[in-house]
């Protein structure tokens, strides 16, 4: 009589395992298969074909009864293994039947995550595991209706898709600012996101559910934000962990899943683990390669060759949503030996990136265009050296040992007819010939006579090049200095083309504007952070990541690590209060030092980073809030005293500069602003050296701007006289907003004002009283969302991990 073998599960790993096993010794064992699902073996990656109905049922069965029966296997469907005995060498199954085994094979995969939110037990809330999910999902499509699937995962996200094809409005919530973020960077996150909304997907980044709300049934979805999405059926596609419950109450050893060797022995001999639910070095896994790399060394192991090993595998990842094509391998993360090659074809929506480490691919991320993973997947598993083919790797297998790719040819073998500017419809014809026939030579005469290049502006590039191949050495492009090596643009085109092309974040004007790196650098990501939040108030999130240690912190940091705090003082007023309070900090925390700084505030310095929020909470406590002096941000409005009690005073100076800081603090602007106002020409609170000064005259207000104090000295520029402080404000506000408007990140206000011209300005905010008013109005409307007290905040929980301890090396910025 043969051995018993009995396997728990049969799903994709045990099938695989009794194809190899029957094939080679079809009379070894006598086998017993518990399967709890009550249906033969099927290809359970294919469940989403069948969920979009692009398969059926009988399309994804691998193994039919049938083939059970031609290889004497005994297969018992629809019945659920509840324990294991290792000492009787039995299973027990859930209606009490007990059967022996002499090997036992656990390939019980894995249990789908439910989110613990109230509500997760409501009729209505399915996970996507089984054929019985998909038949859920599908009855509840009949009726049309919403879905709601909770997790941009891979899973979650077929599932989307698939709901939407059978008619269901579909929203899928991700916790993560990307989608399937552990796959894709955010490059491809984003491309992957645009992909699902064109297919008329929600997809709702950074949201956390909060509960799921139904009588008797689901209803809706609630954020943590308190927005509701209403829902006839929730699909939570959060996650999977291995199903080794059994495994453990049989007292096997039991990791994160069922511990198994090289040979996928577990801690009993005669105990063998399969799929998902066996852990191997530690590593659990979730795609089917691994498994059916494991299940030939099991089968291996059963029929007596002791030599098969299984040492793990490189993963790689595909979506199976129709049209979408991504393909992701290996580590991608950023890392200082590490370096990246990055390909972006944002009108064919392309990009592709591959991450290095000694002149090895370990690393691949592809969308689009993703012919050629499995050649980088190869590499990557050998891990080739690519030094040689280097120039033309991004390109593909077919490109090795060719020349890399020279762009000009490229431009110059395009036809008379192909299109170059999108926006206007202008030809490569029509181009080339308008530059002969006008004699054509600079980038703004191509603009006025073709079009080409005059809207959006992403054809410039191509333009550039059909001038240079057209005039050869006569064409002299108009020196841009790119923002860093992250790009070719420079600023001023990023900031036109973000509102052009409506690009709304980081990764969208990465992608769009075809970034040479994957995630841009220290240069360019708090400058695209700033002019994202300047072009979209109140849609842009900002991205704290991408600013700078002191405004990560909101204090900077100073030498020894240490930080200085400086609470708001409006036009540098203060009181007993106040005083006492930042007495009783001072004393509380130790902070050693204790100094009014030149913008008439004071400084607490030497505060420990974990103690900031205690800190801040006390400040606030008496009423203060965050000074920004960290900030590229209104800084200070010094004053004078004016005439409160002054004897030369000539209007109300303090009043007017509180006035002004109340009104403007809070507002992020390209580089820190600082203001003054003096109550008569004799300018006690300096403010002909300042960003933007007010002398106060008999007559009425004086308004300066473009003055510095700094690095560079210089006195201010008259902007102009006006008669009240409600138009002194006006037109402050409104040069402000033209500064955040046009400035380049980190350009103080002079040197914008020398870039662009007084002339310009005063045309803007003096001479034109509509446009005024609307830089007033666009500055108002972009404070609803930025007078927060981001002190405050963070005492509330915000950013919490940023207050641990921990050594930071970044540049530094004196508080004032
Ligand atoms: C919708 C979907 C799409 C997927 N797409 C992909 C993809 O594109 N690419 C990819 O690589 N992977 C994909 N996967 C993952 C892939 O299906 C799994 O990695 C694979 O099925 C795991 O195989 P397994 O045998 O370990 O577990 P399973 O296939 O889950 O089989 C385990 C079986 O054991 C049964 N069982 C559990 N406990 C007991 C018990 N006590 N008694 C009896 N029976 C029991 C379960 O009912 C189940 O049938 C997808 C998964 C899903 C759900
Ligand atoms: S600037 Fe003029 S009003 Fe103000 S304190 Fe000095 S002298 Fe007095
Ligand atoms: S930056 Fe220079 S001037 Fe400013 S606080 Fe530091 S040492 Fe003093």
């Amino acid at each position: 009589m043969s051995p018993k073998l009995v396997v728990i599960g049969n799903g994709m790993a045990a099938g695989r395992v009794l194809e190899h096993l029957t094939d080679d010794a079809p009379e070894a064992y006598q086998i017993t298969v518990f399967g709890a699902e009550p249906r033969v073996n099927y290809n359970r990656i294919l469940l989403s074909p069948v969920l979009s109905g692009e398969k059926t049922f009988d399309e994804i069965v691998t193994h039919d009864d049938a083939w059970y029966a031609a290889r004497s296997i005994d297969l018992l469907k629809g019945k659920e293994i509840v324990a294991i005995d290792r000492a009787a060498k039995t299973v027990q199954a859930k209606d009490g039947s007990v059967t022996p085994y002499d090997k036992l094979l656990v390939a019980t995969g894995s249990l789908p995550f439910i989110v613990p939110v109230p509500g997760k037990d409501l009729p209505g809330v399915v996970a996507y595991r089984d054929l019985d999910d998909v038949n859920t999902m599908l009855a509840a499509a009949q009726h049309g209706g919403s879905a709601v699937v909770v997790g941009g995962g891979l899973l979650g996200l077929e599932a989307a898709a698939g709901l939407k094809m059978r008619g269901m409005d579909v929203t899928v919530l991700h916790l993560m600012p990307t989608l399937m973020e552990r796959q894709l960077d955010p490059a491809a996150g984003h491309l992957l996101k645009k992909a699902m909304e064109a297919r008329g997907i929600r997809v709702i980044t950074k949201a956390n559910t909060h509960a799921i709300v139904g009588d008797g049934k689901v209803e809706a979805v609630r954020l943590d934000d308190g927005t509701e999405i209403p829902a006839d059926i929730v699909v939570m596609a959060v996650g999977i962990r291995p199903n080794s419950g059994l495994a453990k109450a049989a007292g096997l050893e039991v990791g994160r899943g069922l511990k198994v060797d090289d040979h996928m022995v577990t801690s009993d001999p005669d105990v063998l683990a399969v799929g998902e639910c066996a852990e191997h070095r530690g590593q659990c896994y979730g795609l089917v390669a691994p498994l059916f790399e494991m299940a030939k060394v099991v089968a291996a192991q059963l029929n007596g060759d002791t030599s098969a090993a299984y040492t793990g595998s490189v993963t790689s990842t595909k979506l199976k949503v129709t049209g979408v094509d991504l393909f992701s391998a290996g580590d991608f993360a950023e890392g200082e030996d590490r370096e990246e090659i990055v390909l972006r074809d944002a009108a064919r929506g392309i990009y592709k990136r591959l991450v290095l480490q000694d002149d090895r691919i370990i690393g691949a991320v592809m969308y689009g265009e993703t012919a050629d993973g499995g050649w980088f997947l190869d590499l990557l598993r050998k891990a080739t050296c690519i030094a040689d083919m280097r120039d033309t790797l991004i390109f593909g297998q077919g490109y090795v040992g060719g020349a890399a790719l020279d762009p000009m040819a490229a431009v110059a073998a395009l036809p008379d007819e192909a299109e170059i500017c999108g926006c206007n419809g202008v030809c490569k014809g029509k181009i080339t010939s308008t530059i002969t026939a006008k004699g054509l030579t600079t980038l703004d005469g191509v603009r006025a006579h073709t079009k080409a290049s005059a809207s959006c502006g992403s054809c410039t590039g191509l333009v550039e090049q059909l001038m240079s191949l057209t005039l050869g050495d006569q064409f002299n492009r108009a020196a841009v200095q790119p923002m860093c090596a992250c790009t070719e643009l420079g600023h001023d085109d990023v900031r036109r083309l973000i509102i052009a092309k409506d690009l709304k974040t980081i990764p969208a004007v990465m992608q769009e504007l075809e970034w040479k790196t994957s995630c841009g650098c220290a240069k360019c990501r708090p400058a695209l952070n700033y002019y994202l939040l300047a072009a979209w108030p109140g849609e842009y999130v900002d991205d704290n990541q991408s600013r700078f240690i002191n405004e990560r912190v909101h204090a900077n940091i100073q030498k020894d690590g240490t930080y200085s705090v400086v609470p708001r003082m409006w036009g540098g007023i203060t009181n007993p209060r106040e005083l006492r309070a930042i007495a009783d900090v001072a004393d509380k925390f130790a902070i050693p030092t204790v100094k009014v700084t030149g913008g008439q505030r004071i400084d607490l310095l030497g505060v420990k980073k974990q103690d900031l929020p205690a800190v801040w909470a006390d400040l606030n406590a008496a009423g203060m809030v965050s000074g920004h002096a960290y900030g590229k941000a209104l800084r200070t409005v010094k004053t004078c005293v004016g005439t409160d009690w002054c004897r030369f005073g000539t209007q109300d100076s303090t009043g007017l500069g509180i006035r002004i800081e109340k009104f403007m603090w809070g507002s992020w602007t390209p580089a820190k602003v600082k203001m003054a106002v003096s109550g008569c020409p004799r300018n006690c609170a300096e403010a002909t050296c300042k960003d933007v000064g007010v002398i106060c005259v008999d007559s009425g207000y004086d308004i300066h701007f473009a003055g510095a104090a700094g690095l560079d000295i210089k006195g201010t520029e008259v902007l102009t006289h006006v008669d009240t402080e409600d138009e002194a404000l006006a037109v402050i506000v409104a040069l402000t907003q033209l500064y955040r408007e046009q400035a380049r990140y980190l350009e103080r206000i002079y040197k914008w004002t020398k870039r662009v011209g007084i002339e310009s300005i005063r045309a803007a905010v003096v001479d034109d009283l509509e446009r005024r008013q609307a830089l007033f109005d666009r500055f108002v409307y972009s404070q609803k969302f930025a007078q927060v007290d981001p002190w405050a905040e963070r005492v509330a929980g915000a950013e919490a991990h940023e207050f641990r301890p921990m050594a930071h090396f970044e540049p530094r910025e004196a508080a004032e």
